[in-house]
C-alpha cells in the first residue's frame, strides 16, 4: 500500500543516502558504547546529545543519548537500527559530553555510570518505566490538544492506574510511540511513574475569589451588599476580601484572589462563614500550585553595597583572573565572601555568560538562595537531590533554553547542560560532601568544576574560611591566585574560644551528663538575653550504641561490621551503613538481664537532656533524622532565624557556612571524637570543623563565645583554632604530607575488593595486589590491609592503596595497568564474583 501512495514522489537519489551510524551512550555500566545504525528517514533528525530510543539485548528498549554520529559500520556485529527520535534539539551540549567522558576516564568509570548520574530520570525512558496521569491534570477542565494516540492513552490511564511503555505499545500498535509519551509529559497530562514513589507533590494553596459575575456584571456587588446585610459575619468576610484585594478597582485583581487562611486571620472571622459562602456562590474556592521560591512575593532588591574590604577583594579577584584561571578566596567566616560572589555573578551575567554557583550542603542553599533570589530573580535555577525529579528536568530543561543563566546547586550540578559558563563558584571549596563515595562516578565536584571551567573557557573561583590543603598548596606554588579577608564584616569580630576540660570537671562533680557546668551556665545566660545557641555533636541518634551492664553483650548490625545506634524517638536500633533496624530489646538477649546501657551519645541525647535541663529553651534538632522530608531543613532554618527556636543541635550540618545573626554562643560538645580518627586528613578535617562552627558565632555586632569540651585540652590543634591560625596548620601539615607521601605530593587511588566470603576477599585482595606491585612497582603499592569496618552489607572488605607521585607520573598509563590488572583478575575462576571498586582521590 504504502508503495502506491509514494508512487507520486520520485524516488530519493541512491547517492544521497548515505549509511549513517550513532555511537550512543545506554544508561548502564557497560565498558563501552555501542553503534547502531541510523534509518534513513532519521538521517537529518538524529544529532548528537539528543536522545534516541534503540533495543539493547532480547527486550529492553531504552533511550539513550548519541554521542557521536559516523559511517563505519561496526566491524564484530551486526548493527541493529534505531527506533526512534526523542529530541529535535540535544540535550546534552557539546562541552558536557566532553565533561562526562573526562569524569569517566579521570574517575575509572563507564560513561553509562556517568550519564546515569547525571541525566535527571524523567529524561531517562526505559522499558520498565510506568506511567500515569499527572497528578493536577483534569480532563475537564484543561483544554490541551491531543495527538488521536495521545488521547488514546489518557483514555487507558483514565481507567488504569498506571501503563508500562509495552503496554502503550499495544495500545497503540506501534514502535515508535516514545514521541507521544514526551509530548504528554510536556503537556503536563502525565507523568512517568518513578516520579510517585519520589514523593511528586507540588506546592499547592487553597484560594478563593469572588465568583466571576458578582464582578463582571454592573451593579451585582452593590446588590451582593445589600443581601448580606442580614449576616454581618459574612459581611465582614466580603469587605475583608475587598480590602485585601480591591476589585472594585481593578477586576483582574479578582482572578488572582486570596489565600483562603489570609482571608480568615482575623480572629472574628470564621472558616466556616467563608465556606457557606462558597456554598451560596458568593466566593469560589480553587487551587493554585505555587513556586517553592515565590518570586512575586520577594521585592527585587539591588545587591548590598561592598564594603572598602570586599571592594579591594573582587579587585584583586579580578586582576588576577587575567593571568589565571583558578582564584581562591580566603576570608575568615563573617568576612563576607557571599557579598563578593553575587557582585560578580551580576558582572558574568551582564556579560552575557553563565554561572555556576556550588555548595556543599542542601541545608546551606535554603539561606543562600534567599540571597541570591532577591538580586538575581528567575534567572536563578536551584538544583538539588531533595528536589522531585520533575523539577530537577525542569533545571535542565531551563539551563538549555536560556531561562536560569545562574545555577546554585550541590555537587551533582556539574553535570548540567551548560553551554556558555562564565564563572564557576565553588563555596567552602575544602567540604569533603563535594565527593561522591558512592555509587560510580566517585567525582569530586571541585577537581569536575575546574574541569568544566577549562572546557568551557571559564574562572573558577574557589571560597573558603579554612581552605584544603592541597587548594592552598596550589596558591603557594603560584597556579592559582589568592586573596585574603582577614576581617569579618562591619563591626563584627572572631568570637572568643575557650576550652572546657570535661575530666577535670567530671573530677570538680562539675558535669551535669554531657553538659559541664559552665556551658550550662552560658547557654542560660545567652537565653536570659534572648540570644540564641548553636550545639555541635558529630554524632546523630541516641547512643552510637548500648551495651549490657551485666554480660557486656553489644548488639551489632546482622550485615556489617558495626554496632547498632541506639534512636529513641522510635525506640530502634539502627545501622548507619546499611540502615538494617531492629526494636530495642527490653531485656539483655545474652543474660537475660534488664541492664541495658546506651554509651556515648548523639545529637537526639543532647536534645533530650538539654529540654530537661532547661525546661525553658525551645530547642531544635538539625541531622539527618530530622531532615529527611523535602522542605524540613528551611522549617528548621527558617523557625531559628525567626526566634521560634533559641538552641539549634545539630551534626555537620550545623557548622557550614549558615548566617544568624543572634547566635552568641557556639557549644561543641565532645571535640576529641572529631580530632582523634585514624586518617592523614584528621587534623586538617578537625581543624576545619572547629573553625567553621565556632565561625557561626557573633556574625553581626554582637559578641560570639566558643565553648569547647575536651578531656584533653592540651591537643596542639586547638592552640591554632584559637589563634585563628591556618598559617601554622599549613605548615605543619604539607611538611607531613611531603616526608610520609600523600596528597598534594601523591594522587592516590583506594581500591576495595568486596566478597562475601570473608577468604575469598583476602585471597583476590592479595592476587591484585602482586598483579600491581609487578605492574607498578612496589614503593606505588600499599597493602592489602582489612579496613576498620572490615564488612559492609555482609561483604567482606580488603583495601590497597595507591600512591602516584605527581611530579613524573604518567596518570593515564598507571590507571590503564590498574584496570588490566582489575580485568585480569576477573578472567579467574577462583575470583568470579569479586566486586572490585577502584576510588580515584578517595577522601
Ligand atoms: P562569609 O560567607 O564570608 O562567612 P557572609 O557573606 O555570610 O560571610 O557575610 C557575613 C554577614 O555580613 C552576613 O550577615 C551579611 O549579610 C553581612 N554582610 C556582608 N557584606 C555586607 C555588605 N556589603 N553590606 C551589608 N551587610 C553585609
Ligand atoms: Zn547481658
Ligand atoms: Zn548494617
Amino acid at each position: 500500500m504504502s508503495e502506491l501512495l509514494n508512487f507520486n514522489y520520485p524516488p530519493e537519489p541512491a547517492t544521497d543516502r548515505v549509511t549513517l551510524f550513532a555511537d550512543v551512550i545506554l544508561p548502564l555500566p557497560l565498558p563501552k558504547l555501542y553503534t547502531y545504525r541510523i534509518p534513513f528517514e532519521m538521517n537529518d533528525s538524529v544529532m548528537v546529545g539528543a536522545r534516541v530510543i534503540v533495543q539493547f539485548g532480547g527486550k529492553r528498549v531504552l533511550s539513550c543519548i548519541v554521542a557521536d554520529i559516523h559511517e563505519n559500520a561496526p566491524a564484530d556485529y551486526q548493527a541493529k537500527y534505531v527506533l526512534d527520535v526523542l529530541d529535535d534539539t540535544p540535550i546534552v551540549t557539546g562541552p558536557q559530553l566532553k565533561l562526562f567522558k573526562w569524569i569517566a576516564d579521570y574517575y575509572m568509570c563507564t560513561l553509562g555510570e556517568v550519564i546515569n548520574a547525571g541525566l535527571p530520570s524523567a529524561l531517562k525512558l526505559s522499558s520498565e518505566s510506568r506511567i500515569q496521569l499527572h497528578p493536577q491534570y483534569n480532563p475537564e477542565e484543561d483544554e490541551i490538544i491531543f495527538a488521536p494516540q495521545e488521547e488514546k492513552i489518557i483514555f487507558a490511564l483514565q481507567h488504569n492506574q498506571a501503563l508500562t511503555f509495552s503496554e502503550v505499545a499495544n495500545l497503540l500498535q506501534l514502535k515508535s510511540y516514545h514521541k507521544f509519551i514526551k509530548s504528554l509529559i510536556q503537556k503536563e497530562a502525565i507523568i512517568i511513574y518513578e516520579q510517585v514513589s519520589d514523593k511528586f507533590s507540588p506546592k499547592v494553596v487553597k484560594k478563593v475569589r469572588l465568583t466571576e459575575h458578582f464582578v463582571q456584571e454592573e451593579g451585582m456587588l452593590e446588590e451582593l451588599f445589600n443581601q448580606l446585610t442580614p449576616q454581618p459575619k459574612q459581611l465582614d468576610i466580603l469587605l475583608n476580601y475587598l480590602q485585601k484585594v480591591p476589585v472594585h478597582q481593578d477586576i483582574n485583581l479578582n482572578y488572582k484572589g486570596l489565600e483562603k487562611s489570609e482571608l480568615s486571620k482575623n480572629p472574628h472571622l470564621s472558616a466556616s462563614s467563608i465556606n457557606t459562602l462558597i456554598k451560596k456562590g458568593v466566593l469560589e474556592q480553587f487551587d493554585q500550585i505555587v513556586s517553592r521560591f515565590p518570586i512575586d512575593n520577594l521585592q527585587q532588591q539591588l545587591p548590598m553595597a561592598l564594603s572598602e574590604h570586599q571592594l579591594q577583594a573582587k579587585d584583586e579577584i579580578l586582576g588576577l583572573f587575567k593571568e589565571k584561571d583558578t582564584v581562591l578566596l580566603h576570608g575568615v567566616t563573617g568576612s563576607g565572601k557571599t557579598e563578593v560572589y553575587i557582585d560578580l555573578i551580576k558582572h558574568a551575567l551582564e556579560a552575557g555568560g553563565q554561572v555556576l554557583y556550588l555548595l556543599p550542603e542542601i541545608a546551606l542553599t535554603a539561606q543562600i538562595v534567599t540571597r541570591l533570589l532577591k538580586v538575581f530573580g528567575e534567572k536563578l535555577g536551584v538544583y538539588h537531590s531533595k528536589f522531585s525529579d520533575n523539577e530537577r528536568a525542569e533545571v535542565w530543561q531551563g539551563i538549555l533554553s536560556g531561562r536560569f543563566q545562574v545555577v546554585v546547586g550541590v555537587r551533582s550540578s556539574i553535570f548540567l547542560p551548560f553551554h556558555n559558563l562564565s564563572l564557576i563558584i565553588v563555596d567552602e571549596e575544602h567540604e569533603s560532601s563535594y565527593k561522591q563515595y558512592d555509587p560510580a562516578p566517585r567525582y569530586n565536584a571541585r577537581e569536575t568544576a575546574l574541569v568544566m571551567a577549562n572546557l568551557q573557557g571559564a574562572k573558577t573561583l574557589l571560597g573558603s574560611a579554612t581552605p584544603s590543603i592541597e587548594s592552598y598548596y596550589n596558591c603557594k606554588t603560584g597556579r592559582w591566585g589568592l586573596v585574603t579577608m582577614s576581617k569579618r564584616f562591619g563591626q563584627a569580630k572572631l568570637p572568643d574560644i575557650e576550652l572546657i576540660d570535661t575530666r577535670d570537671a567530671q573530677r570538680r562533680k562539675a558535669m551535669n551528663s554531657h553538659f559541664s557546668s559552665q556551658l550550662l551556665t552560658a547557654i542560660e545566660e545567652r537565653l536570659q538575653r534572648e540570644e540564641q545557641v548553636i550545639l555541635f555533636q558529630n554524632r546523630r541518634g541516641y547512643a552510637p550504641f548500648i551495651s549490657c551492664d551485666e554480660c557486656s553483650w553489644i548488639p551489632k548490625c546482622k550485615f556489617c561490621a558495626v554496632s547498632l545506634s541506639y534512636h529513641k524517638y522510635n525506640n530502634e536500633l539502627r545501622c548507619h551503613y546499611c540502615g538494617y533496624h531492629e526494636r530495642m530489646p527490653h531485656d539483655c538477649p545474652a543474660c537475660g538481664a534488664t541492664t541495658l546501657k546506651s554509651m556515648g551519645f548523639g545529637t537526639e541525647k543532647v536534645e533530650d537532656e538539654l529540654k530537661l535541663l532547661l525546661p525553658k529553651a525551645e530547642v531544635q534538632r538539625m541531622d539527618l533524622d530530622t531532615t529527611k522530608t523535602k522542605n524540613s531543613y528551611q522549617q528548621i532554618i527558617a523557625d531559628f532565624e525567626n526566634g521560634k527556636t533559641n538552641v539549634l543541635v545539630g551534626t555537620q550540618m550545623v557548622t557550614k557556612g549558615l548566617d544568624f545573626e543572634n547566635v552568641s554562643l557556639v557549644g561543641i560538645l565532645n571535640a576529641d571524637t572529631v580530632i582523634n580518627f585514624p586518617d592523614y586528613r584528621a587534623h586538617e578535617r578537625a581543624y576545619q570543623l572547629f573553625v567553621q562552627v565556632s565561625g557561626r558565632a557573633g556574625r553581626k555586632g554582637k559578641p560570639g563565645t566558643v565553648l569547647i569540651q575536651t578531656r584533653d585540652p592540651l591537643q596542639p590543634i586547638f592552640r591554632k583554632v584559637r589563634n585563628n591560625d591556618y598559617d601554622s596548620l599549613y605548615e605543619h601539615e604539607i611538611e607531613e604530607r611531603l616526608r610520609f607521601g600523600y596528597p598534594p605530593f601523591v594522587r592516590m587511588i583506594r581500591i576495595t575488593v568486596k566478597h562475601a566470603e570473608e577468604g575469598t576477599s583476602e585471597n583476590a585482595a592479595i592476587v591484585l595486589a602482586k598483579d600491581l606491585v609487578d605492574r607498578l612497582g612496589k614503593q606505588q603499592v600499599l597493602g592489602p590491609e582489612v579496613p576498620y569496618i572490615f564488612k559492609i552489607r555482609n561483604l567482606f572488605l580488603n583495601e590497597i592503596h595507591i600512591k602516584l607521585p605527581r611530579a613524573n607520573t604518567n596518570l593515564k598509563a598507571a590507571k590503564n595497568q590498574l584496570a588490566k590488572a582489575i580485568f585480569n583478575l576477573r578472567l579467574l575462576p577462583d575470583f568470579k564474583g569479586v566486586r572490585i571498586v577502584a576510588d580515584v582521590d578517595p577522601m
